[in-house]
């Protein structure tokens, strides 16, 4: 097997207007500056991708990105970055995912792959590591996710189908181990704003990715790598950094907990904390929330590990659901199609779930949307018929408890606290059938239409995460400044102010600070391509941050964030940078160029229309408490975003200034690649 030194600044372009490919080559400079994955895919969106173009139209550009560790064998490195401008928000839209494309897309020789234009006829996009095939997949067209995967997998499978293209291709050599799809279901083909992409059973879920690929008539990508083998150019730095790696991660109990229950152990804190989100975020907490978290699900349902590859963590799952091998739901499933539905039954959530991942959409954005159609149906904006489901449907609950009685009697097809009629919304809206064509444009398009803004619980178009942000403030300010919309992993305040214990959540104070931190470190995480949920072990276990007393590092944060963040000990990501590419790269160096990620997407944003006013929250997180909440919490957002614009050098409407362009050596026009 042929070497590749760290990494290939090979990009692949695709056209799909004339079916045409080509080279191009990132420049050592944009790699140095923007590092990877992320990063550059952001540099090389702003090269190429003219403001105002339509997210849905031949203009929009798709980029996948594999990270600097993609595919090195460090610890939870098997990932990979896509972009595009979103057709649910109308801003750019990124998503990380651990499927198996992102190893096979950089083991073929490529450091990135650009695609634009559209297709005239649906097609399956094929390379390897010297040449690009354009397929028919007018049989593919329709199928599932799951079923797209197993078939263009199958080389035995594929040429019994009947499309001529795909009879005559490289199918002969199709190897499950060295090929890896990304392929989008019915949701994505229909153009729900929501849709996404699968690799394997992982998903590029935010931001309607999948309707990108599916404007673009294009069903499936086959990256067929295994031709170059990753190897770091310090390898002997790079191997003792992974021990030491692997070490903070079998330390940490942050890391710890998600191995053992994946990402639902979150329950149980959010729950305790009055922040799980129910009954479309009107409520904070539930007595029958118990029966979601990570913990209960471990012990009813025979759970096994179900992990992205490589991985040392390894928080994803499966067990056994309605008798049936599943992934087990992630946290934001759990809250955005359970609790916050009113819904405990954790096979009823799996069987939505399961929906949602053949289908190909977003379970957040779904969720969200559904919750919203269920209170407008409460509230009268919306009929009550729109939905109708057979009187026999029911369920009986996993752990043999029924629902509340008022399930059984149910007079409205959707409504809280009754699954009824939950299966039948999703199908619709993967199928873009009835009114379930209108809720696949999201919360915000219904409530433009239906009224009811403020119970639309979104930002900039994009559903909110599992978290309740009137129980943690920072959060709070992080969902409404996220370049993405309302995303939870923009900056997870709430792992500091809620899981951790580290930082006041109820307060305004120090905020501003550590959401800009967060922001620029995870933006540099993700253009390495490593998992987010390395950030708790990485910064927590080096001898600074483990070995000061708690007391002492709590009150640094809340009274003098400035040299609290100085205690934050990052450096073993710009090591791994510099091991495998042979760069050097400093920890000011690394969250430099996150910052230069972060306010480059911004600056896209800003010309796609964004401005002060879009860094809002929902009416209900700043105006009404949660019912039954004591403290009678909001969030005071007015407060940290004034603080926080000067901090990032935004002016007083959410625009970077020149000035900052300058210090980040961002060019202030996108030199424009034809
Ligand atoms: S920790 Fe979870 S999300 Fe992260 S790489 Fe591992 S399995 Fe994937």
């Amino acid at each position: 097997m042929e070497e590749i030194k760290g990494f290939s600044n090979k990009i692949l372009e695709i056209n799909l207007t004339d079916k045409s490919w080509s080279i191009s080559e990132a420049s050592i400079k944009d790699r140095e500056m923007y590092i990877g994955g992320k990063g550059l895919g952001m540099k090389l969106l702003y090269d190429r991708l003219k403001p105002g173009v339509d997210p849905l139209g031949e203009d929009n550009i798709l980029i996948i990105m594999p990270g600097v560790m993609t595919g090195t064998g460090a610890p939870c490195s098997g990932r990979f970055e896509a972009i595009a401008k979103s057709p649910l928000t109308g801003i750019i839209a990124t998503a990380s995912c651990g499927g198996p494309f992102g190893i096979q897309l950089k083991t073929a020789g490529y450091g990135g792959l650009v695609i634009r234009g559209k297709s005239a006829h649906r097609c399956v996009l094929w390379f390897d590591h010297e040449t690009v095939e354009f397929l028919d997949a007018s049989d593919l067209w329709g199928l599932d996710t799951a079923e797209t995967q197993k078939l263009l997998l199958a080389s035995s499978t594929v040429k019994n189908t009947k499309s001529n293209l795909l009879d005559s291709v490289k199918v002969e050599s199709a190897d499950s181990k060295k090929e890896a799809i990304l392929a989008i279901g019915p949701a994505g083909e229909n153009l729900v704003r929501f849709a996404n992409i699968a690799s394997g059973h992982r998903f590029l879920g935010r931001g309607g990715l999948g309707a990108v690929m599916g404007s673009k008539n294009l069903k499936a990508i086959v990256a067929k790598g295994s031709h170059y083998k990753i190897v770091p150019v310090d390898s002997e730095l790079f191997e003792r950094l992974k021990k030491k790696a692997n070490l903070f991660i079998k330390r940490e109990a942050v890391t710890i907990s998600m191995g053992k229950v994946g990402t639902a152990t979150n329950v149980k804190f959010v729950n305790k904390a009055k922040m799980l989100p129910v009954w479309n975020y009107s409520f904070g907490e539930h007595d029958q929330a118990f029966r979601i978290s990570g913990e209960m699900i471990k012990e009813k349902h025979d759970t096994k590990l179900n992990t992205c590859k490589p991985c040392s963590i390894m928080c994803g799952h499966k067990g056994k659901f309605n008798g049936k091998d599943a992934p087990v739901p992630e946290y934001e499933t759990l809250t955005l199609l359970g609790s916050n539905l009113g819904i405990f039954d954790r096979d009823a959530i799996s069987r939505f779930n399961d929906i949602c991942n053949r289908g190909g959409m977003d379970t957040i954005s779904a969720g969200g949307t559904l919750a919203w159609v269920m209170e407008a149906v409460e509230k009268g904006l919306v009929p009550h018929d729109v939905f109708a489901y057979p009187d026999n449907s029911h369920q009986v609950a996993s752990d043999g408890l029924q629902q509340s009685e008022s399930d059984k009697s149910a007079q409205y097809p959707l409504m809280f606290g009754s699954p009824c009629g939950i299966e039948e919304a999703l199908e619709s809206i993967t199928k873009a059938e009835g009114f379930g064509k209108e809720m696949g444009l999201g919360s915000r398009a219904l409530s433009q239409k239906y009224g009811g803004k403020e119970f639309a619980i979104q930002v900039k178009g994009l559903e909110m995460a599992g978290y309740d942000p009137r129980g943690s403030y920072g959060l709070g300010l992080a969902y409404a400044v996220a370049n993405r919309g309302a995303c939870h992993l923009s900056a997870s305040l709430m792992a500091f102010e809620v899981f951790l214990g580290l930082l006041k959540p109820d307060t305004a104070r120090a905020k501003p600070q550590f959401v800009k931190f967060v922001e620029d470190l995870t933006c540099s995480i993700n253009a390495l391509q490593t998992c987010h949920f390395t950030m708790y072990a990485y910064t927590l276990e080096p001898m600074l941050t483990k070995y000061t007393p708690k007391f002492v590092l709590k009150n640094l944060m809340l009274w003098l964030p400035e040299v609290a963040l100085a205690l934050f000990d990052f450096s073993i990501y710009p090591a791994f940078f510099s091991a495998i590419t042979g760069i050097k790269m400093s920890s000011g160096d690394f969250i430099k160029a996150g910052e230069r990620i972060h306010v480059l997407e911004r600056y896209m944003n800003t010309r796609e229309g964004i401005r002060s006013k879009d860094d809002a929250l929902p009416e209900r997180m700043v105006m009404e408490t949660i019912i039954g909440d004591d403290k009678k919490r909001i969030v005071p957002l007015k407060e940290m975003l004034k603080k926080y614009y000067k901090l990032r050098g935004y002016n007083s409407d959410g625009i970077p200034v020149a000035k900052l362009f300058e210090q980040l050596q961002i060019p202030s026009e996108p030199c424009s690649i034809a």
